[in-house]
C-alpha cells in the first residue's frame, strides 16, 4: 500500500500511487469478507486493540457507517468524530486537530475532508495509518475499490468491459478513483457530460474517450456508472436546470436502449432521483447494483483496514 509517510506508517490516499498487484489483492481479501458478512457471526479479532478513529470533516451516510462496521467485525475499538465544517478553518487548524488526535494514539485514521489534498496534508502530521475517505474533487479510492468488486462481482471481470461514468465528473472524486482504477485494470472507460461538467483534456491525460451525448456514449456499453451533481462543490451554474439537466443526461429506460441489453446500473449515493437517474431504473432489482455497491463497500474497508495493519500486528 502506498508508503507516502514515513515508514511504518502506511496509508491509503488515493488509487494513483498504488500498485496493479495491490489492487488485485485488496479486491481478493474483500471477497473473503463479502462470505464473512453474510454470516450470523461476522466477528473476527484481527483488530484487536486496535483504535481506528473515523474522521469527518464533511457529511457521510454510507462512507462513515461502513468504516464503522468495517472496524468493528474486525474487532477494533472505534471512534467516530463529525467535525462541523463551520469550527474548521483549513491550515494550522487541520493540523492541530491532526496533533490533538495523534497524541490519543489511534492506529488508523479515516478521513473526509471537503478540500482536495487535505487528507495527505493530515497524514504527514500524525504516526498511524491514515485511510482517504474522500477528499474534496480529487480522490475516494475505496468507493472506487469498492465499484471495481461489485462489476468484478457480476461480470466475472473488468479486462475490455467499456464502462460509461455519467454526469458531474468535473467535481466527483468517485470518477476519478475509477478512472485511475478501471483503465489501471484494463477496462475501456468513456466518460459522459455536458462540456461545463467534463474539464478538457481527460481524454488524453487518462486514456478515456469523451462523449457529450448520452445515447452514444452508452452504446455498447456493459456498465453505466452514474453521478451525482455535486452542488456544494459548484460556484455558480454548470447546468441550465435541473429538469433540463435530467432530459439530456438523466438516465432513463429510453437512454439505455443503445447500451448492452444487460448492462449493469451504479451509483455511488446519495442519489438524486429525477436529477441524474429515473427512480424507475435505480430500483430496478435486475439491473441496478447500487445496493450490492453498499454491501460491497463493508468488505472493502475491512479489507483496507486489514492491509494497512498487517504490519503493525506483526511487529513485537
Ligand atoms: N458519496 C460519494 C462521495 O462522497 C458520492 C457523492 O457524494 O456524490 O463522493
Amino acid at each position: 500500500m502506498a508508503a507516502s509517510g514515513a515508514p511504518p506508517f502506511r496509508h491509503l490516499l488515493g488509487i494513483a500511487p498504488l500498485e496493479t498487484g495491490e489492487i488485485e489483492a485488496l479486491l481478493d481479501t474483500a471477497d473473503g469478507f463479502v462470505e464473512l458478512n453474510r454470516r450470523s457471526d461476522k466477528k473476527l479479532a484481527l483488530l484487536r486493540g486496535l483504535t481506528q478513529i473515523n474522521l469527518f470533516f464533511e457529511s457521510s451516510t454510507r462512507t462513515r457507517t461502513s468504516f464503522e462496521l468495517a472496524g468493528k467485525r474486525l474487532g477494533a475499538d472505534v471512534v467516530n468524530m463529525s467535525v462541523g465544517v463551520s469550527a474548521i478553518k483549513k491550515g494550522e487548524t487541520l493540523i492541530d486537530t491532526a496533533m490533538t488526535l495523534n497524541a490519543m494514539h489511534p492506529d488508523v485514521l479515516v478521513v473526509r475532508h471537503h478540500d482536495s489534498g487535505a487528507v495527505a496534508l493530515l497524514a504527514r502530521h500524525v504516526r498511524c495509518a491514515v485511510i482517504n475517505a474522500g477528499d474534496g474533487s480529487h480522490e475516494h479510492p475505496t468507493q472506487a475499490l469498492l465499484d471495481a468488486l461489485t462489476i468484478r462481482r457480476r461480470m466475472g471481470r473488468i479486462r475490455d468491459l467499456t464502462i460509461a461514468i455519467c454526469g458531474d465528473i468535473a467535481h466527483s472524486r468517485v470518477a476519478r478513483s475509477n478512472i485511475l482504477l478501471l483503465t489501471r485494470l484494463g477496462a475501456q472507460v468513456r466518460l459522459v457530460a455536458p462540456p461545463t461538467l467534463l474539464p478538457a483534456g481527460m481524454d488524453r491525460q487518462y486514456g478515456v474517450a469523451v462523449f457529450h451525448d448520452m445515447r452514444a456514449g452508452l452504446e455498447g456499453a456493459d456498465i453505466v456508472m452514474m453521478l451525482r451533481l455535486q452542488t456544494e462543490r459548484m460556484q455558480g451554474s454548470f447546468v441550465p436546470s435541473l429538469r433540463e439537466y435530467f432530459h439530456l443526461y438523466g438516465l432513463t429506460w429510453e437512454k439505455l436502449e443503445t447500451a448492452r441489453s444487460d448492462a449493469l446500473i451504479m451509483h455511488p449515493g446519495p442519489m438524486n432521483r429525477g436529477v441524474e437517474i429515473d427512480g424507475v431504473v435505480a430500483d430496478d432489482i435486475n439491473r441496478s447494483a447500487i445496493l450490492d455497491q453498499v454491501e460491497m463497500g463493508v468488505a472493502v474497508r475491512m479489507a483496507c483496514l486489514d492491509h494497512l495493519t498487517r504490519h503493525l500486528r506483526a511487529a513485537p
